[in-house]
């Protein structure tokens, strides 16, 4: 296939604007254009399949469901932590994210939803888990990845390293 198109293994420049609820939430307006590998789950995968077959040049609407973005507000996703596992001089305020390990090594995210002086309540949910997720989004440019990048399944802008 001619690499004119989006296409996996590619790597995407592209305009966007994410409106959630008539809100613009992120645009390439402040955060400069957004470059991604297309195929190793970089973007979320309602929107990456959408964008399948664009052009240099093509603009389209995508309305991204829940379950293909950041997924169903799950109400059960939340822990209660002893506020005694927490530094002493942490300043824990509602919505502040924390990186959390768990028993198996994994790294996630975690927000305070409320907390007293005993625990600390985590939610698990992302911050769009739930929500209608509407892009404006253009492609600007299209190139080969790197061996590098290619190996890392993602982009290196500008040599910032990343991981
Ligand atoms: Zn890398």
């Amino acid at each position: 296939m001619a690499k004119d198109t989006v296409q996996d293994g590619l790597v995407v420049s592209m305009d966007y604007k994410l409106t959630v609820d008539g809100q613009v939430l992120d645009s390439s307006d402040e955060a400069g254009p957004l470059q991604f590998l297309v195929g190793y789950g970089n973007i979320i995968p309602g929107l990456e399949n959408e964008m399948m077959g664009m052009k240099i040049g093509d603009s389209k609407e995508v309305t991204v469901q829940p379950e293909d973005g950041y997924g169903e507000f799950d109400d059960e996703a939340f822990m209660e932590v002893p506020r005694s596992e927490f530094p002493a001089d942490m300043q824990l305020e509602e919505g502040l994210e924390l990186h959390v390990t768990d028993q198996d090594g994994n790294h996630q995210a975690a927000y305070v939803a409320e907390f007293d002086d005993k625990n600390v309540k985590l939610d698990f949910n992302h911050p769009l888990a739930g929500a209608v997720l509407n892009f404006h989004v253009k492609v600007i440019a299209l190139r080969e990845p790197t061996a590098e990048e290619l190996d890392h399944g993602h982009v290196h802008e500008d040599g910032h390293h990343h991981h």
